[in-house]
């Protein structure tokens, strides 16, 4: 038996963040994680740091989400210095864009009220966009620049984040976590390939997989996986400067001429394939967007899991007994929320009062059909 003061499940972006923080503060840290810690949705995901062209309305999560976004300059800067890493972090914008009558509608109302919150947005007509990015599709009837949305490397991200969690001290561990062990009404540690590791928190950071965690207290249909697929191409020079995006999906360019695309939505279970019908959706999209990519090349294809929730909210801070604590659900989200979800879940761990009220974010929040 093996005492470790925090015990954290999964070592993606979320594992690997809380962890850091709380060995900042204090506190022994191992973290558990039964393939390659970072290899999962943390790899897979696209790195915009989009809450404004993400956001459905208004309210605590988008609150959430632009916190999250302020912190990052900082943050990038933090894990350069502990590890020497840049993970390229790019303050370049965003723009979405319309191809019809009722899309530029959609972009207009979304810019009058983000505007009104005293956010930067702004829409451009077609050629406004064409001078913003000369790539962009002639068919282009509108977009809505978001100049404060940016992109990050997740893949160089996790490498860093992994890296900074170690040298400061967390250690890791390989394993498959089966379940929560509890004890007189609370959580004292986990089931580790059958053995038994004691601590005095745990901390359910298992993405996709949280709910399969036996006594995490997530229910079944809570957390479920959300299959995307994506598609690498490469140029020689960056044709783009901004990320672009449609109703239909998204190009992300990287400095170095890569050019991420994606992606699907696909409630399809653990199934981790990429499809033809799946990457011809993408490149149609790309297409649109962007004709001019017509003759990259591709170099990469794969697919990944989003923590889908049902109200596309995550699972932050305490959950169902004293001692277990929940940060998942991330869904589509979750490179842009590490910094924040890293911060208060440790504080939630140390028994500070959060500097956000989680209450939001609560495993038992209601409605969720996903109860009845
Ligand atoms: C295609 C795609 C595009 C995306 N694009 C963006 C984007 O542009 N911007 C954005 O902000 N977000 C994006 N996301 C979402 C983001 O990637 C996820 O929300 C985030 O990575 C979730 O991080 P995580 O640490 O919770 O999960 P993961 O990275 O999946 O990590 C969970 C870890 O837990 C481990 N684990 C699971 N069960 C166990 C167990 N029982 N024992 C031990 N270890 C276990 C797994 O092996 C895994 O390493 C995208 C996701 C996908 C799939």
């Amino acid at each position: 038996m093996r005492v470790s003061d925090v015990i954290v499940v999964g070592g993606g972006i979320m594992g690997c963040g809380i962890a850091l923080r709380l060995r900042q503060a204090g506190a022994r840290v191992t973290i558990l994680e039964r393939a390659i810690p970072g290899a999962e949705a943390s790899s897979a995901a696209a790195g915009m740091l989009a809450p404004q062209m993400e956001a459905d309305g208004p309210g605590p999560f988008l609150d959430l989400c632009l916190r999250s976004r302020g912190l990052y300059p900082a943050f990038a800067e933090e894990l350069r210095e502990l590890t020497g890493v840049d993970v390229a972090y790019r303050a370049c914008g965003i723009l979405k864009v319309a191809f019809d009558e009722d899309a530029t509608h959609h972009l207009e109302s979304t810019v009058l009220w983000q505007r009104g919150m005293g956010l930067r947005a702004e829409l451009l007509d077609g050629a406004q966009a064409r001078e913003l990015e000369p790539r962009l599709s002639p068919k282009a009837l509108a977009a809505a620049h978001f100049p404060d949305d940016h992109q990050v490397d997740n893949r160089l991200l996790v490498r860093a984040l992994t890296m900074a969690a170690a040298r400061v001290g967390a250690e890791f561990r390989s394993g498959f976590v089966r379940g929560v062990v509890h004890e007189d009404g609370r959580a004292v540690g986990v089931d580790l390939d059958g053995e038994v590791l004691r601590a005095d928190a745990v901390v359910v950071a298992a993405g996709s997989w949280s709910a399969l965690v036996q006594g995490a207290g997530v229910e079944a249909r809570a957390v479920r996986p959300a299959r995307g697929q994506m598609i690498q191409l490469q140029t020689r020079l960056p044709l783009l400067e901004r990320v672009l995006t449609s109703a239909k999906g998204y190009v992300v360019p990287r400095a170095d001429g890569r050019v991420i695309a994606g992606s699907t939505m696909e409630l399809v279970g653990f199934d981790k394939q990429v499809t033809a019908a799946g990457l011809a959706r993408i490149l149609d999209m790309v297409l649109e967007l962007c004709p001019d990519l017509a003759s990259a090349p591709i170099t990469e294809t794969w697919a990944g899991f989003r923590p889908w929730t049902e109200d596309k909210r995550p699972y932050l801070g305490v959950g169902p007994v004293p001692g277990l604590f929940l940060a998942t659900g991330h869904f589509r989200n979750g490179i842009l929320l590490a910094p924040i979800t890293a911060k208060l879940v440790a504080q939630a761990v140390l028994g500070e009062k959060t500097t956000v009220d989680l209450a939001p974010f609560r495993y038992d929040r209601a409605p969720l059909a996903a109860r009845a």
